[in-house]
């Protein structure tokens, strides 16, 4: 692995690249262990269970360096810039492709669930009497949830920005840390000769911390291992996941059907399209970071590893992986996007069948689209975390709260593949919008001129 701390470009990005986390066999390692993860599961569900302590751990470590991993890559990405007036094109093309990948998820998700169908002939008192309203009801109650657009276009501004920079820290707010990264750094630009000690310490930090990304991922199939075993133990002990599934199996096969088109073609597809590299070669350079969304359910704690493969592996410069995953981590959710829209199409089926005076027809599936892509900027990269925004995609079209207990059995489930989903959204956009940098921009670890602007 690199020397922590050491700045010159080719100790970051040369020597390192094929080692990143031990090659091609640790992906095998990872694989092996979520199989094995499991068949443990499934065999010894109780003792699958008590592993949930190392997975813990796993998780703390990972999530422990995501604040200032985002903060000083973000900073050293607009260093090594030299002038952050030059991030124009590549900010609208991130934004752009955020904005077109999640309609095209949400459009997706819109149209598997119309053909598949799946709340049709779903016996929704049956399962409601035997679910976990509780936590659905402490949901609802919190009156933090926006009512109308103009609501949920108000929060979104206000996310952008905090009043307290330490306390968005605390809790790993990363939308406000990045746009005052970019001031930050953008100020330091400025600054000339006097910001040349801070820019060091910037880009050392930067530098540091992905080495120690690289080492905790040496630990990954043991980590990753913990995580997946101690969940679907849990849901096998309690010995009615088996069932759950049985029942939403419709619901099920439509939310992966319509993520496995999203993330195995119009991913690809657009990846191809835009850099003419091989879409299957790049899913096997981002496997690392594709395994441990998948265990994590969290594409924040999975946003070192993202940056790690994406940079070492993937090859994708410093200048966009710097820039684009952090942001796309918070605000890209392809994945949870397809998945709002489907569910939320899903409940309205269930509740007409038993309401028909419920008025679904085109314009409401058009409010669940919108809204759904709305709900999914805002979703933060937490487990389950679009289960939560969801309540927005429900109110806009009057739906009640009340189904939501129907998906919570599958819905940690889900959760996974659509945290890949997500991530490998970030990561096929920080391969697009890696060609839009200024050609002469290389970000380097340690910019020699800080421009004076
Ligand atoms: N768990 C997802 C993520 O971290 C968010 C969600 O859809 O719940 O990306």
């Amino acid at each position: 692995m690199t020397n922590a701390g050491m700045t010159d470009d080719e100790n970051t990005n040369g020597e390192s690249g094929s080692k990143a986390a031990g090659g091609g066999n640790h992906t095998l390692y990872m694989i092996a262990s979520i199989v094995l993860a499991f068949v443990v599961a499934w065999l010894a569900p109780h003792f699958a269970a008590s592993l949930e302590v190392g997975g813990e751990v796993f998780l703390r470590l990972l999530t422990m360096v995501v604040v200032p991993l985002v903060m000083a890559s973000v900073m050293s990405g607009i260093l090594g810039l030299g002038d952050v007036r030059r991030l124009g094109k590549p900010g609208a093309a991130a934004v752009g492709y955020y904005l077109m990948t999640t309609v095209l998820a949400v459009t997706i998700g819109v149209i598997v669930v119309n053909v598949f169908q799946p709340g049709v002939g779903v016996n929704a008192e049956q399962m409601l009497a035997a679910s976990d309203t509780e936590t659905v009801d402490a949901l609802a109650d919190s009156d933090e949830h926006p009512k109308g657009i103009g609501d949920i276009f108000k929060n979104l501004l206000l996310m952008l920005f905090t009043d307290n920079l330490l306390g968005s820290m605390v809790d790993t707010q990363l939308l406000p840390l990045i746009v005052f990264s970019i001031v930050f750094a953008g100020m330091l630009t400025t600054m000339g000769e006097r910001a040349q000690l801070l820019s060091t310490l910037v880009t050392g930090i930067n530098d540091a911390l992905l080495s120690f990304v690289m080492l905790l991922m040496k630990f990954a199939p043991i980590g990753i291992f913990c995580l997946v075993t101690s969940k679907f133990g849990e849901a096998f002990a309690q010995g009615t996941f088996v069932e759950q599934l049985n029942q939403l199996f419709w619901y099920v096969v439509t939310v992966l059907t319509g993520l496995g088109i999203h993330a195995l073609i119009v991913l690809p597809f657009i990846l191809w399209f835009f850099t003419r590299r091989n879409p299957y070669e790049f899913i096997r350079q981002m496997s690392d970071a594709l395994l441990t969304a998948f265990s994590t359910a969290s594409s924040s704690a999975t946003l070192p590893v993202t940056m790690e493969c994406a940079e070492k592996k993937a090859g994708v410069s410093k200048r966009s992986t710097e820039f684009v995953l952090p942001l796309g981590a918070t605000i890209n959710m392809d994945g949870t996007a397809l998945y709002e829209a489907a569910a939320a199409i899903f409940i309205a089926q269930i509740h007409s069948a038993t309401h028909p005076d419920f008025a679904f027809g085109m314009t409401e599936q058009i409010v669940i689209a919108v809204t759904a892509t709305l709900a999914a900027i805002g979703a933060a990269g937490i487990p389950e975390a679009g289960l939560v925004t969801m309540l927005i995609v429900l109110n806009a079209v009057g739906l009640p709260v009340h189904y939501l207990p129907l998906i919570l059995p599958v819905d940690w489930f889900l959760d996974r593949f659509r945290t890949a989903t997500n991530t490998f959204g970030d990561s096929v956009g920080a391969a697009v919008v890696d060609q839009t940098f200024p050609k002469d921009a290389e970000t380097t670890s340690l910019p020699d001129v800080v421009s004076v602007a």
